[in-house]
């Protein structure tokens, strides 16, 4: 890490890989010899094509996705699929479940209330959202045209450990914090979306796997920017796309290849977590607030049992470099987000500097 940088541990926008960053700047004025940045580029240029279709190859290579599925850029946040998805999908039956296991989840539920019968398959609310319910939790209607959950939950630091089965109903997931942390069976999806700026590139790109049999059903009223059919038959280029956004996405992708792809940064983050966890585990103040089985290697939350103390860690661990350690309000305390991007030695000296905190704070 450059000395005048610090490890932070925001929960989105987030860090982002600093030969990612280093190689952007050197690119910025000056793009591959096109003597302009890719700010400045068409869309519809050579240049900014070839970005484009080496970002998108390489999505699809690093997630293996499989022909019958296809990637399209949009915008608007994973909060725009929360309308996009009840518009493309709820279809005549005009019903689907939702898993309610975290803060998005339920605003996407909500979200899809404007759109239909919205049943809650399951919900962990009577826990406040600190576990992930099983599979005999999850009752799924049989005439839903989809189950939608969120597989990591951003704010009270949970993910699912397992692919909810659904009995035939098509699999819709938020994957907007955990994206390219681990393998995917793709195939077992009918929709997975992301926002970029957690675990990605900066905010402006949401990532869309659609299969391509479920497309072409939407309400008449879907808006032509939010249908998956348009994105498809398009190729995300019906209006400008986040020309630079994508870019920024391409050069971590690549920066993913130097890792050992998505398999490499699965073993990495598990070992970042265990770290984190450890300390956890080891310390009489630290309190873990999410069950253990249900624990997100994404985002780490904790707490002590004072709120002043909370304060002052957060406090404190700025000053030594380790920033943007305050929980959500809904939670309290910390939350030590540890996506992709975060170094292990991020992990290492946020594990120290806990260490050293207890032991003065005693
Ligand atoms: C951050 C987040 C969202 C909201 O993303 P926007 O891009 O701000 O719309 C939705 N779902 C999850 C899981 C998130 O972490």
């Amino acid at each position: 890490m450059s000395a005048n940088r610090v490890y932070n541990f925001a929960p989105g926008p987030s860090m982002l890989p600093l030969p990612v960053l280093e190689q952007a700047a050197a690119e910025m004025t000056n793009c591959r010899g096109a003597g302009m940045s890719v700010m400045e580029m068409s869309h519809r240029g050579k240049a900014f094509l070839e970005i484009f279709e080496e970002t998108k190859t390489n999505l699809k290579h690093l997630l293996k996705i499989p022909d019958t599925h296809e990637v399209v850029f949009m915008q608007g946040g994973a909060t725009l699929q929360f309308s996009a998805v009840p518009m493309n999908l709820i279809g005549k039956t005009g019903k689907a479940d939702y898993a309610v296991t975290g803060n998005f989840s339920n605003i996407a539920m909500k979200e899809a209330k404007k759109y239909g019968d919205i049943h809650i398959a399951c919900s962990s609310e009577d826990k406040n959202h600190t576990y992930i319910p099983t599979q005999e939790d999850i009752s799924i209607r049989a005439d839903a045209a989809y189950f939608h959950y969120c597989c990591n939950n951003t704010i009270f630091g949970t993910e699912w450990k397992y692919v909810p089965e659904t009995g035939g109903i098509p699999l819709v997931c938020d994957m907007s914090s955990n994206i390219l942390s681990v393998p995917v069976d793709v195939s077992k999806y009918a929709l997975i979306y992301a926002g970029a700026q957690k675990n990605m590139a900066p905010a402006g790109v949401t990532v869309v796997i659609v299969d391509k049999s479920i497309v072409g059903n939407e309400h008449p009223l879907t808006p032509k920017l939010m249908s998956y059919k348009l994105m498809v038959e398009s190729d995300s280029m019906n209006n400008t796309p986040p020309c630079y956004t994508i870019y920024m996405l391409g050069l971590v992708l690549k920066w993913l290849y130097t890792q050992g792809g998505v398999e490499g940064m699965a073993k990495i983050k598990t070992e970042k977590a265990k770290i984190l966890y450890d300390v956890l585990d080891d310390s009489e103040m630290f309190i873990g607030c999410a069950e253990k089985a249900s624990r997100s290697d994404m985002n780490v939350t904790f707490r002590t049992n004072s709120a002043e103390l909370d304060e002052k860690f957060v406090k404190e661990a700025k000053q030594a470099g380790f920033d943007s350690l305050k929980g959500h309000r809904s939670v309290g305390g910390m939350r030590a987000s540890i996506y992709n991007a975060m170094p292990i030695e991020g992990a290492q000296g946020l594990a120290t500097f806990m260490r050293d905190f207890e032991a003065k704070n005693r």
